[in-house]
Order: structure tokens, then C-alpha cells, then sequence
């Protein structure tokens, strides 16, 4: 199985290099911008016909290079492909930024040390940082794709698609399985084949977050555009932020467990069982979308090390006894934290409940032969 990740990386532009780096990425969008145009007249997106229809344009009015003529071509081609699966019609992209998309190997390379790329004044070379990348430098294991330049405030960026070839990680193979339970107090709750549970509090989280939301609320009271900016500003803080916690909690799920693992999540792709999840107060867009981003984050990882990810339906999973498999809404108290069976008596922490069940659903899913669905529904339903 391949699995692709997006490196970013800062480029050092010395000050005499950034006109010919802003040259050549302004050229570049502009011919995209002109080929763009050229394909919404004529429908073509074959590369063969749109070389030869504009080829002498892209090198005479835009001064590219051959290379960059064609991937210029490839940008359009594939942007208007996405556009056409998505929203199924033709609708003209809009390249507003300067960029400039690199084919490994042939407009750019990289090492550990320097970026060397194309650029209408020939090659350049240019330090960066790879900090924290370098175990994507064994081109035994990894591989660069087509990178992409951007110009962000001021900064150049790289960013690097980096695919790696893992063996698939089969069902037959699993030794352990772990329930993960997403929520507010406890960012997880989770549960294992050695029947142990684990928390994350949720508790500086709630806080952090509760910051940003009236630091956000304040601004978007103040309608001048300084606080509009600013306002932009902290949004993409806290996304960073949530990113980063987001990073913290998959690494450490995935390496406190063994290889072939099983991780099963709710699956909270509906926007009912994403806001249920969730008191009133504390349902705002970040909340669910960072549910969305740890599962994305701990798929990734979970299939670097071996293991996978299953999402299972989440009606239920607070509400059902672990034990006996009595479901009734009355079995959990949440003002005392506390779940109690009204069947067999069992009491427990509420909190370790989901995690429990999902633990539960994830041993019915193995033990399921043939057929496969995306989504277990417990069998006790
Ligand atoms: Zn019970």
C-alpha cells in the first residue's frame, strides 16, 4: 500500500535571488491563467493537442522554458480535472497566486541542506530547513513527487509530496485491538485487548479553546479590517495549535501500541452524530473538524506502523452496557459520571464506556469471515 504525506518546507531566498524566484512564479501563473482560458473555449485536456496548439505561445509571450511549458500544461490539465470529478462541469480555474509545481529530479532537488530548482534565469540554489524530515532523505524508502513553490507573506515555500510503500496491514494478522473514544473532557478515552484504559484530559484543551473563542468573539465585534485580519490570524493559530495536539495524541496512540493493531473510531462523518458527540456549548465548527483531523492524522500513522483504522456506527456506544449488552439511555448518569446497568448491574467510569464498546465492536468486526462492511453495527442491536 502507498501512502503519501505533504512535507513543507521554508526556503532562504537571498535578497538578489527573490527576482528571478518571483520572475519565474509570476510567469508561471500567468501561463496557467492563459492555457486555462485556451481549455475552457475548447474542452482539451489532452497534453499532445495542447502542446502543439500552444507550445509557441507558452515559449515566446511567457518565455518558459521547454520543461516548464509542459508542466505548466500538467497543472492546468490536472486542476481541471479535479474541478470536472467534483463539480462535474466546466468551470474556468482561477490561478490568483504566483506558483510553480517542480518535477523531482529534473526542476528541482533537495537535500538536506539545498534546495536547487529552474528558474527562467536558469538553475538556482537555495539553503533550507528540513528539520524533523530527514528520515524522508533514504530514497530507498521514500519518494519526492511533483513539488510545489508558493510565496507566502513574504516567505517561499516548498511543499513535497513523500510516498512510501508499507506493507498492507491484514485483518488475520491483528494482535491487538484498541477502542479510541473522541471527546471534550477527555480528548480520548481508549481501551485495549489487555482490557486497560487510557485517557488524554481534554481538560487544558477546553480551556485553550475557550480562549479562542472569546478572543474571536471580540474581534468579529469590531468590524474594522485590522481586526478582520487579525481575526484571520488567530483562526489559523488555533488551527495550527489543534494540529498540533492533534499530532501529539495519534504519535503517542500509535507508538504505545504494537504493530497490527486495530484501532476502531466512531464514525462521525454524519453531521448529526459529529454535533451529537458534543453539548450545545461546545458546538462550534472546530470541535468536529478537529475530531475529523485526529482520525485523518492516526489513519496515517496507523498504517505507517502496520496497523488500521475502522470506523463503526456511533448510536449507542455511551449507552450500552459493555458487559451484558443492555442498552437503555437511563444506564448513564452524566451528571455523576457514572454508567450503571440497569440489567446486570455493571458500574463503571461513564467515560470508559465508549472506549469499551468500541473496543467490543472492534473484537465483533474481526470475528466477522467474509464481507466486510465500512461500518459494524454491534450485534446486540
Ligand atoms: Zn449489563
Amino acid at each position: 500500500m502507498q501512502i503519501t504525506t505533504t512535507a513543507k518546507i521554508q526556503v532562504q531566498v537571498l535578497p538578489e535571488q527573490r527576482e528571478l524566484l518571483d520572475v519565474t512564479m509570476d510567469k508561471y501563473r500567468d501561463a496557467c491563467n492563459f492555457v486555462a482560458s485556451y481549455v475552457f473555449q475548447t474542452h482539451d485536456l489532452k497534453q499532445l493537442s495542447l502542446n502543439k496548439a500552444l507550445y509557441y505561445d507558452l515559449r515566446k509571450r511567457f518565455g518558459l522554458k521547454s520543461q516548464m511549458a509542459q508542466s505548466v500544461l500538467k497543472t492546468v490539465i490536472a486542476r481541471y480535472k479535479t474541478i470536472l470529478e467534483n463539480q462535474h462541469e466546466w468551470i474556468k480555474p482561477d490561478f490568483s497566486k504566483p506558483q510553480y509545481d517542480l518535477v523531482w529530479n529534473r526542476d528541482y532537488s533537495l537535500s538536506q541542506e539545498f534546495f536547487s530548482l529552474n528558474t527562467l534565469g536558469g538553475r538556482v540554489k537555495l539553503p533550507c530547513f528540513t528539520g524533523g524530515m530527514e528520515k524522508y532523505f533514504d530514497h530507498e524508502r521514500y519518494s519526492f513527487g511533483t513539488a510545489k513553490l508558493v510565496k507566502k507573506h513574504g516567505k517561499y515555500f516548498l511543499h513535497i509530496p513523500v510516498t512510501t510503500d508499507v506493507p498492507e496491514s491484514l485483518d488475520a494478522d491483528i494482535c491487538n485491538v484498541v477502542g479510541v473514544d473522541r471527546g471534550i473532557n477527555f480528548v480520548v478515552a481508549t481501551y485495549d485487548s489487555k482490557h486497560k484504559s487510557g485517557f488524554v484530559s481534554g481538560k487544558a484543551i477546553k480551556q485553550k479553546r475557550a480562549k479562542y473563542k472569546s478572543l474571536r468573539r471580540e474581534l468579529q465585534q469590531r468590524q474594522t479590517p485590522s481586526a478582520r485580519r487579525r481575526l484571520r490570524a488567530v483562526g489559523q493559530r488555533e488551527n495550527r495549535w489543534m494540529q498540533d495536539v492533534n499530532h501529539c495524541v495519534s504519535k503517542a496512540l500509535v507508538e504505545s501500541n504494537p504493530k497490527h493493531t486495530l484501532f476502531v473510531l466512531e464514525d462521525l462523518s454524519g453531521v448529526r452524530s459529529a454535533t451529537e458527540k458534543v453539548r450545545r456549548k461546545d458546538r462550534y465548527i472546530s470541535v468536529s473538524w478537529s475530531f475529523y483531523d485526529l482520525e485523518q492524522k492516526l489513519k496515517y500513522k496507523a498504517a505507517l506502523n502496520e496497523s488500521s483504522v475502522i470506523n463503526v456506527d456511533p448510536r449507542y456506544t455511551s449507552q450500552t452496557c459493555p458487559v451484558c449488552g443492555h442498552t437503555e439511555k437511563a444506564n448513564r448518569d452524566k451528571k455523576k459520571h457514572i454508567f450503571c446497568c440497569k440489567s446486570c448491574g455493571y458500574t463503571s467510569n461513564d467515560d470508559r464506556i465508549g472506549a469499551m464498546n468500541l473496543y467490543r465492536m472492534g473484537i465483533n468486526y474481526l470475528a466477522m469471515d467474509s464481507q466486510v462492511p465500512d461500518t459494524v453495527v454491534p450485534q446486540h442491536i
